[in-house]
């Protein structure tokens, strides 16, 4: 069998385009940008697509060479230089240690730079003019993909997540780089169908073990099992990325049978079409949810702050729904904010220090007024935990920042952080001393990402109608670039085959 030459790269980022904080340069470095060892020793044993790359490296006759990857949490839209700093280094790398029988990206594919709206399109376009149209690039995406044409047309074989909140990235990249290799072998030959309905589903319905998603994803997998069915994704879109190529996409991956691609993509967009009314969806007002979570039993309620979702690049200082919890005397409540000069206060002052502060909301008024807190430093860190388990992407390694826990003379527990971050682990409260079964209430800046890690324990989960740049109100929001009509902004959107 002749050996095959893989390298493994990427570069990772869903950019809002409604966010206020850009994806700059230096943010992507401080996050971390990981090559060749480091890279393994980062991803290696994660659930990450990385480490689906990396599992390959167990199978005979491949040389597999790690390049380098590039991946922040996800904000506003990425800036020219960050973009062609980060670009540029992975398309020198693949230049200067090719040549190159397999190239895997990994990629989000819901990347928006300011010069270049179709991110992972230019990526994977530059990849392809790179190499040529003889080698195999194999692309894994994030299910939150808004998927172009562009990236189709330069990718040999491409998949995405089939798990929302992710939990499989792993699997499916695993699934890209033997598809990939297969390819290289000449044992099989993809060809792809792709088709985008005009619909954008509202980020409260995207849940795939809940109705409308869950049937997409039962059709998808019954037919990933069909003779001559290489792959199928179901990919949800990111609707706070304003680009043409917004929307809900279908692939299908065909052992060259092009018609059969096109039938069951086509089958599935169909299916999703019919089902637009379904994924309409609307939040609990942050009152309501306080009220019905101190009437709870038992805790703790887990509240989603839906428009400060951090998976979805809101800048995790929101505090509508703070100041509604001290307006409304609830207690025994956490709730985390990104605020790295209240963190800086803390860190002067020291713990067991008695401290007042105007915490949060430092980023614009979309997200709320600063709350002013006073309470005690329980606890001071450099912010970097691990988990173990089952998390949203398969992260393991988190890094908040510096950071200060606060309990409020009214009884919250404040997690001040130094980067965003979406409460997507219990091992975020474990590392600061906190036991999450012990709180009433539980503010987590997201809407899918944390139940991966708070459903196994929480009394109930409540989706809020939080105001922000990642609002389920997708009317609050204006858009330039997407298509139009589309649903459900303009509801008389039509789609035919
Ligand atoms: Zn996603």
């Amino acid at each position: 069998m002749k050996m095959l030459r893989v390298a493994l790269t990427g570069f990772h980022h869903e950019s809002n385009t409604f966010a206020p904080v850009p994806a700059s340069l230096d943010r992507f470095l401080a996050a971390g940008t990981f090559e060749s060892d480091e890279l393994v020793r980062v991803y290696g044993e994660s659930q990450a697509t990385l480490g689906g790359f990396l599992e390959i490296r167990s199978l005979p006759n491949l040389e597999v060479v790690p390049l380098n990857h590039a991946d922040l949490n996800p904000m506003g839209t990425i800036t020219q230089e960050a973009f062609e700093v980060l670009v540029g280094r992975m398309i020198e790398q693949l230049k200067e240690n090719g040549p190159w029988d397999v190239v895997l990206l990994a990629l989000h594919g819901a990347a928006v730079a300011e010069h270049q709206p179709d991110a992972d399109g230019e990526i994977i376009e530059r990849v392809r003019r790179l190499v040529g149209d003889d080698v195999v690039v194999g692309v894994a995406l994030d299910m939150h993909a808004n998927v172009s044409e562009r990236m189709i047309r330069n990718s040999t074989v491409i998949n995405a997540y089939l798990t929302n909140p992710h939990i499989d990235p792993r699997p499916r990249a695993r699934q890209v780089a033997e598809l990939s290799i297969a390819t290289a072998r000449g044992e099989i030959q993809p060809v792809i169908a792709h088709v985008s309905p005009p619909v954008a589903i509202n980020i409260l319905r995207q849940g795939t073990s809940d109705w409308p998603m869950s049937h997409l994803i039962s059709l998808a997998n019954e037919m990933e099992h069909q003779h001559g069915v290489l792959s199928v994704s179901v990919i949800e879109g990111f609707p706070y990325a304003d680009v043409p190529e917004l929307g809900m996409s279908f692939i299908v991956i065909t052992d060259h049978d092009q018609d059969l691609a096109n039938h069951l993509a086509q089958s599935l967009a169909a299916a999703a079409w019919d089902l637009r009314n379904d994924f309409l969806g609307d939040g609990t007002d942050i009152d309501i949810a306080l009220q019905r979570a101190m009437n709870s039993p038992r805790g703790p309620v887990v509240l989603l702050d839906v428009g400060d979702n951090v998976g979805g690049g809101s800048p995790a200082d929101s505090t509508h729904v703070l100041a509604a919890a001290q307006r409304l005397k609830v207690r025994n409540l956490f709730h985390s904010l990104c605020d790295p000069g209240c963190v800086a206060d803390c860190h002067k002052a020291g713990v067991g220090v008695n401290i007042a502060l105007n915490v949060g909301a430092k980023t614009d008024q979309l997200h709320g007024k600063p709350v002013k807190i006073s309470g005690t430093i329980l606890h001071l860190d450099d912010g970097r935990f691990e988990d173990t388990g089952i998390t949203h992407g398969g992260f393991r390694f988190f890094n908040a920042g510096p950071r200060a826990l606060v309990h409020t003379d009214d009884d919250h527990f404040i997690l001040l952080t130094s980067r965003p971050m979406g409460n997507t682990s219990r091992a975020e409260l474990t590392s600061v001393g906190l036991d999450p079964l012990s709180l009433k209430v539980i503010v987590a800046k997201g809407v899918h990402s944390p139940r991966g890690a708070f459903e196994p324990i929480a009394a109930e989960m409540i989706q809020l109608n939080t105001p922000g740049c990642t609002s389920a109100d997708l009317s609050t929001l204006s858009y330039k670039l997407r298509r139009r009509p589309m649903f459900p902004f303009e509801p008389e959107a039509t789609f035919s085959l």
